[in-house]
C-alpha cells in the first residue's frame, strides 16, 4: 500500500516537474523501491497514508455521532466524565447517577458538532 502511492507519487512528481521548472535527478528518475530514495519516499507515504486514515475515521466517528444525536436528541454529555449518556439514565463509562448536562451545556455540544461538520476543527 505505502509502496503503491510512493510509486504514483514518484511518477506523477517526475510527470509534473518539468512543467514547473524544476528538472529532476536522473539517478532516481526511475522508482527504486530498495534504493535510500526509495525507500524513504516509502516511509513518509505510510506516515502520511496513516495520518489520512485516522482523520477520516475521525470524521466519519463525528458524523456518526452527529446522525445518532439527530435520531436520539436525548444524549448529552456526561457533566463528571464527559462521554456521551442518555438523559435519564446513568453513565455508562463513569457510573454517575446524575450525568446529564445543563440544557445551556449540551447546545454549546451541539453548535460544536455543527462547526465541525461544517468543516471547522472541533476546540475541545
Ligand atoms: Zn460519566
Amino acid at each position: 500500500m505505502s509502496e503503491e502511492l510512493a510509486r504514483k507519487f514518484h511518477e506523477a512528481y517526475e510527470r509534473l516537474a518539468p512543467s514547473f521548472g524544476y528538472e529532476t535527478r536522473k539517478e532516481t528518475r526511475d522508482f527504486d523501491p530498495t534504493s535510500a530514495n526509495g525507500m524513504l519516499m516509502i516511509a513518509v507515504c505510510g506516515e502520511l497514508a496513516g495520518d489520512l486514515e485516522a482523520e477520516n475515521k475521525r470524521t466519519w466517528e463525528h458524523r456518526a455521532n452527529s446522525l445518532a444525536r439527530s435520531y436520539a436528541p436525548n444524549i448529552y454529555s456526561c457533566k463528571k466524565c464527559g462521554n456521551p449518556c442518555i438523559s435519564g439514565y446513568c453513565c455508562g463509562y463513569c457510573g454517575s447517577n446524575s450525568p446529564s448536562s445543563t440544557v445551556e451545556e449540551d447546545e454549546q455540544e451541539v453548535a460544536e458538532w455543527q462547526r465541525f461538520d461544517s468543516g471547522e476543527t472541533r476546540s475541545g
